[in-house]
């Protein structure tokens, strides 16, 4: 039977690329169906309870700035906020929250149902309907078939997904959830290249049962960060610590132990796990000369009693985890609520899709999030919102939206999971990204938000907000230039003991901050200058267009030549044996990735400057 409404986009997957991706079409206008499971698991944390860290937190940030969930959800339900990386420089800095689960989940769940355009229906998705090479619709489990112009599959770790725990295995989405198998069989009917990955995931403790008097306690920071631009402090919830403990050698040795039965060690375990956030086991393995690992040991909500003992994933039998859990100090008398486990599932190789998230074989059909070969929440909510917004472009009949490295950290991911694919779970770092400097969490709306409310991701509050933002900083930043301080001044005496060389000549307030030993904040308490922006951020905002000039005027430089022949396009269907001088190796890489555009060809690895030449000069000549 076929639902009488027909929808512009329908998204697979409730998880946190599907209600981006579901959000972000709805907003721009499309009619949208969120087909998901379980209503109850949207916005489910699968795994850790927290949101962003290096890299991560900047793709939450650029979320947000394009009118996104994340951000916004995890100010509700975030229980402990730390600025990692804080005294380095601010390319690098990035916001980490401690989330409370529920809470989290229950803030994504709101925002969902009150979207317009946006409607719910749970079930499974069993399988796709396409005609001529495009997709037309989806089929549920219990036969119902929807129509729609785009499809967007979100569908995590579910497909044929095997849960592990030491040799026994079973069929399973997640710990609690079925496998999507049906789909799975019907994805690997189509000609897309599919492989396996792994992950896995600690133990869950009982917090009644821990000693925290013998760990490190570890406190939020005060002031508290906020993730959203759109933000306040007072929507956090109560905030709470942290704590640190260590394993030892005794755990070590337990672990060496029950290798014999590990998934992992046996070869039981095919699908290749995350090199920067291994199992136990693994570190236990690759790192044999230490004889201790930090474990940090993370609430799972405010009314909750479980510990998540972030460090130790595992998918070693119970028997083993339960004797490595109680040789940890603090973890003694722990009770395990919920044993650690590892889960192989397929992904699809991310070379065979376009920029957009838009599969190369299949019109309309779009892939989001773990399903393309990356982990963690921030990744998958990232693609989630450009596939989303994408489908919905499509519909539309407008242009596409993509972000380009230069732009972005989803730009960053996205075009290196499409031209390079990826062959271990993925995630964002920002060693990633070229041009760091330019692509910065405080700048993030700079970037983004005006392109966000052309497309109408944006909403009409967050724009307002945003200009009144801009208009501050040019108005400061024009008064900084015009405001000089002559070495005769009043103010000067009391500048001199702060600054390094004292004033010999006329300078501008903006040459003052410019200096290393001079901030913002301090010279604005001096008289006659302060007080400056009442707005802490667009205060950074001036501080860092101030200090950081030089720097990013140079990356500009760079992104200018580099871009300069990027954007020539190349056929889909181009023959690259056709090119005299290309050898065979660079002829099969290329026909194999069919890149879109030169700049794309010119990263895939092994595709050399004379390579891109030689391409260069043929599509000119024949173009
Ligand atoms: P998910 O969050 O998995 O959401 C998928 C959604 O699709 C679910 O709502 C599901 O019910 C729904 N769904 C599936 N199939 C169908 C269907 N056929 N029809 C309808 N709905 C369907 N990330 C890290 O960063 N670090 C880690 O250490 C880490 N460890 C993990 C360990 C485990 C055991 C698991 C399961 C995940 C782990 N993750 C980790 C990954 C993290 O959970 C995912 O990266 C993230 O959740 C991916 O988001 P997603 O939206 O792609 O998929």
């Amino acid at each position: 039977m076929f639902y009488q409404q027909q929808f512009d986009v329908i998204v697979v997957g409730g998880g946190h690329a599907g209600t981006e991706a579901a959000l972000a079409a709805a907003r721009m206008g499309s009619k949208t169906l969120l087909l998901t499971h379980n209503v109850e698991t949207l916005g489910q944390m699968s795994c850790n309870p927290a949101i962003g860290g290096i890299g991560k937190g900047h793709l939450v940030k650029e979320i947000d700035a394009l009118g996104g969930s994340m951000a916004k959800a995890i100010d509700k339900g975030g229980i402990q906020f730390r600025t990692l990386n804080s005294s380095k420089g601010p390319a690098v800095r990035a916001t980490r929250a401690q989330a409370d689960r529920s809470l989290y989940r229950s803030a994504i769940r709101d925002i969902v149902e009150h979207q317009d355009n946006l409607t719910l229906f749970q079930q499974s998705c069993d399988d796709l309907i396409v005609e001529n090479d495009q997709v037309t619709g989806v089929v549920t489990q219990m036969g119902l078939k929807f129509r729609a112009k785009s499809v967007v599959i979100t569908v995590g770790t579910f497909l044929g997904g095997t849960i592990h725990i030491g040799m026994e295995n079973y069929k399973g989405g997640r710990a609690g959830d079925p496998p999507s198998i049906a789909l799975a069989d019907r994805l690997r009917a189509l000609p897309f290249r599919v492989s396996r990955l792994k992950t896995g995931t600690p133990a869950r403790l009982d917090a009644r049962t821990l000693d925290y008097s013998v760990m490190q306690e570890q406190l939020g920071d005060s002031p508290t960060p906020v993730f959203s631009f759109m933000g306040k402090r007072e929507d956090h919830p109560r905030q709470i610590a942290c704590y640190i403990t260590h394993t030892n050698s005794k755990t070590h040795d337990i672990i060496r132990g029950g290798l014999d039965r590990s998934p992992m060690y046996t070869g039981v375990i095919e699908g290749i796990g995350p090199r920067y956030c291994p199992s136990i086991e693994d570190k236990i393995n690759r790192f044999a000369d230490k004889d201790s690992h930090q474990i940090f040991v993370e609430p799972e909500g405010l009314n909750s009693i479980e510990v998540y003992p972030n460090g130790i994933s595992t998918s070693l039998p119970f028997d083993v985890q339960f004797e490595l859990v109680r040789s940890i100090k603090g973890f003694e008398n722990a009770h395990i609520i919920r044993p650690g486990y590892a889960i192989e599932y397929d992904f699809f190789d991310p070379r065979d899709l376009k920029q957009t998230l838009e599969t190369k074989f299949i019109k309309g059909l779009f892939f989001a999030g773990q399903i393309n070969g990356t982990t963690g929440y921030e990744e998958a909510g990232a693609q989630g919102l450009i596939a989303g917004a994408n489908a919905s472009l499509q519909c539309q009949g407008k242009d596409p939206l993509i972000l380009r490295r230069d732009e972005a950290y989803m730009g960053v991911l996205i075009d290196d999971l499409a031209t390079m694919g990826t062959k271990e779970p993925y995630r964002m770092f920002t060693s990633r990204a070229e041009y760091r400097l330019l692509l910065r969490e405080d700048n993030a709306d700079i970037r983004l938000t005006a392109k966000g409310h052309e497309l109408g991701l944006v909403d009409e509050q967050r724009w307002q907000a945003f200009n009144i933002k801009l208009e501050a900083i040019e108005l400061e930043r024009q008064r900084l230039r015009d405001t000089w301080v002559h070495p005769k001044h009043a103010a000067a005496e009391a500048l001199n003991p702060l600054l390094k060389n004292a004033l010999s000549k006329e300078n501008t307030l903006e040459d003052l901050i410019r200096r290393p030993e001079m901030t913002y904040e301090t010279l604005m308490k001096l008289t006659d200058f302060g007080p400056g922006i009442a707005d802490p951020k667009a205060a950074e905002q001036v501080e860092i267009q101030i200090k950081y000039a030089g720097y990013i005027e140079r990356q500009q430089d760079e992104i200018a030549k580099s871009r300069k022949n990027e954007n020539t396009l190349i056929p889909i269907d181009f023959d690259y044996s056709q090119i005299s001088g290309l050898s065979n190796e660079v002829v099969a890489k290329l026909s194999d990735a069919k890149p879109e555009t030169l700049g794309l060809a010119s990263r895939i690895s092994g595709i050399t400057p004379a390579a891109i030449s030689l391409l260069l000069v043929y599509l000119k000549k024949h173009g």
